[in-house]
């Protein structure tokens, strides 16, 4: 079983658990006093822990010693337009899996969601980074409108335009300007002709074909992802 607690790690550390952990570790896999937990808090590496207390609705863990060092993922930003539920959700857990240092649902001119439930978004980034054996827990940021992220976008930090409509190979990134890297994947509706004149305007901004077909955006973010990894990740 592996945990992400908010509690500081470290040697020795006791760490109190959540009710809802404590439901999991005790009601669910039934674990008792002494059984065996992997815990990161998303800064201090993967420790294992040892349940010293095992109550119905709370319980105590103690760290015994350090499992991995801590590994924090390359600067990458995911930027989509949120989509329906499902596949919001698909698109979190798949960006934090992948490595994605922060997770931003942007709204667009033909973003259909008006609102994310970003507590829930975030506890699904939490889930995936327990499954997939990551030291680290993607931010996932409040939905902001495009114009306004792009407004104040970041001066060093490039952006892989994913866009159907043009032609830019992933490969070409590798010889773009170095620094932090985001991703962009735009709703079912794509961009506006205003939105992929802005974007083609941004210096900072390298537009990406993902293939020859409209993939869906969840498919789309999961290959752009894959594609950025191959050519700029490690
Ligand atoms: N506007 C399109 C349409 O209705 O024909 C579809 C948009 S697509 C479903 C959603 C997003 O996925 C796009 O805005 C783009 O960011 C990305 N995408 C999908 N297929 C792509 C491709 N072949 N190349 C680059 N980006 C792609």
């Amino acid at each position: 079983v592996r945990l992400y607690v908010e509690h500081p790690l470290g040697l020795g550390q006791s760490v109190p658990l959540s009710r809802e952990q404590a439901h999991y570790l005790f009601g669910v896999m039934r674990m008792n006093e002494g059984g065996e937990v992997a815990l990161f808090d998303g800064k201090s590496g993967e420790w294992r822990a040892e349940v010293a207390e095992a109550g119905k609705r709370s319980g105590r863990l103690v760290c015994a010693d350090q499992t991995k060092p801590q590994m924090d993922p390359p600067d990458l930003w995911l930027l989509f337009a949120p989509i329906k539920k499902a596949r919001t959700d698909f698109i979190v857990e798949k960006a934090a899996e992948m490595g994605a240092a922060r997770i931003c649902p942007v709204q667009t001119k033909f973003t259909n969601a008006e609102r994310i439930r970003r507590d829930r978004l975030q506890s699904h980034a939490v889930e995936a980074a327990e499954q997939c054996g990551g030291t680290f827990v993607p931010e996932v940021a409040d939905m902001a409108r495009l114009d306004k992220v792009l407004a104040e976008w970041p001066q060093d930090r490039q952006l892989m335009f994913c866009d159907e409509a043009e032609a830019g190979a992933a490969r070409d990134l590798a010889m773009a300007a170095t620094g932090p890297w985001a991703i962009l994947i735009g709703p079912e509706g794509g961009f506006s002709d205003a939105e992929r004149a802005r974007l083609k305007s941004m210096p900072q901004s390298h537009v990406v074909s993902l293939g020859p077909r409209i993939l869906r955006a969840d498919t789309a973010a999961v290959a752009a992802m894959t594609l950025w990894q191959q050519v700029l990740g490690d």
